[in-house]
């Protein structure tokens, strides 16, 4: 229950897109930091070091921009700025204006009011690329010495000429030291993420290269059977029907005698893209062997099986190898199996393979349904013209 209340003030607060969530955390951050200087600088006016209208002014003109960033973050706005959507840039000026706007009213703390600028350029790390940055830090020198001349030239009581040309000088190279620091952090922040990225991309193209076959890019053996196993839990579990069907392609050594194995491989590679755009989404075909396939047809009762194999059997038979031979006409013999509760799945599959091999029999290109008990076999069509062709 705490837990769900949490969840839904997050998601209030920061809404539910991920990266967007990351942004306005930050502008949030940025508000506390904000709100921390403020509660200090009523200290200060407590302590009658600073004036209070003017740490009013500039805790009131603070907040409100960084609360601008946050809304415009929460309302999405933020992302028509393409280039930088999480608005550091923008946000990094504001904050210099306003660290700028502190030191001008810190009177005799001032000093420290110069820290922010720091802390300003090391959140822009986070974002910002090196040039960026550098760009940034040039930026508030020249606005701090700018506002230190005018402070000087109204008021060179309270900013004595050494104090501020130190102050300056201070800046003038703490702070592009700083930049260029963060920028090399930033630099490095971007290799990391891009070899993370990369090494993604090499772990899924392993996991690929693990889990299919090299020439159809269809499963391989060992992942087709890790998803039958996991079919047949779940067939188990939901008591509803699922169908294996072993496919065999026909007379396919005469195919690699008369045209080479190269051309064989075509074959094997057309039968596969053919039998996938034949077959359902929710049908998954792996192979499993040489010519040999398996398709694993989930929540499908046997007719219904029958009738999406019938489908891939048209299919082949339409499919021309002009590059190979014209001539040449490609089919295959299927046997298909119903799994049943209790049975092991090297079980179903040997029904299925004894129902392909009935098929071979019966003459091939067509398909067998398993019998449920696995001594009988039932022919379902005697040509393929006879299996149902209504397939859904
Ligand atoms: P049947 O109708 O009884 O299945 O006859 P078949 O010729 O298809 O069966 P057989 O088992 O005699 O021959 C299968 C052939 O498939 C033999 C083998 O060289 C070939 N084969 C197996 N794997 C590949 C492969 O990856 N590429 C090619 N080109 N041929 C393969
Ligand atoms: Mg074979
Ligand atoms: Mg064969």
């Amino acid at each position: 229950m705490g837990n769900s209340l949490s969840r839904r003030v997050g998601n209030l607060l920061l809404g539910q897109d991920k990266r967007q969530r990351v942004r306005a955390t930050q502008s949030l951050l940025t508000l506390l930091l904000d709100l921390l200087l403020a509660a200090i600088a009523g200290v200060g006016v407590w302590l009658g070091v600073l004036e209070g209208r003017l740490a009013l002014l500039w805790a009131v003109l603070c907040l409100g921009g960084v609360l601008g960033f946050y809304g415009m973050v929460r309302s999405g706005l933020n992302l028509r700025f393409k280039s930088d959507p999480a608005l550091t840039l923008p946000q990094g000026v504001f904050s210099v204006f306003t660290t700028v706007g502190a030191y001008l009213m810190c009177g005799p703390v001032r000093g420290a009011s110069m820290l922010a600028l720091a802390v300003t350029l090391i959140f822009g790390m986070f974002a910002l690329r090196l040039r960026q940055l550098v760009g940034l830090s040039l930026f508030a020198v020249l606005l701090l010495g700018l506002a230190m001349a005018v402070a000087h030239s109204q008021w060179p009581q309270r900013y004595p000429a050494a104090e501020e040309v130190m102050h300056f000088l201070l800046m003038a190279v703490l702070l592009p030291s700083i930049a260029l620091l963060a920028g090399q952090l930033s630099r490095l922040r971007h290799k990391l993420r891009q070899h993370s990225v990369e090494l993604e991309q090499a772990l899924e193209k392993n996991r690929q290269l693990a889990i299919r076959d090299e020439l159809t890019g269809l499963y391989n053996r060992r992942h087709a059977l890790e998803l039958m196993q996991h079919e047949v839990s779940r067939a188990e579990r939901s008591g509803r029907s699922l169908c294996l069907a072993v496919i065999d392609i026909d007379h396919f050594k005469r195919v690699n005698d008369q045209h080479g194995h190269g051309q064989g491989d075509e074959v094997l590679r057309a039968f596969a893209a053919c039998a996938v755009a034949a077959l359902r989404d929710t049908d998954t075909l792996g192979r499993w062997g040489g010519e040999e396939f398996i398709v694993m047809l989930p929540e499908t009762e046997t007719h219904a099986a029958a009738a999406v194999v019938a489908r891939v059997h048209r299919a082949l038979a339409g499919v021309r190898f002009e590059a190979i031979d014209p001539a040449l006409r490609v089919s295959f013999s299927a046997g298909i199996a119903v799994f049943e509760p209790g049975e092991a799945l090297a079980a179903c599959i040997e029904r299925a393979d004894q129902a392909m091999y009935a098929a071979k029999q019966g003459g091939r290109d067509r398909s067998v349904v398993a019998a449920r008990t696995a001594a009988r076999l039932r022919p379902v069509a005697a040509r393929l013209q006879a299996v149902p062709s209504s397939a859904p």
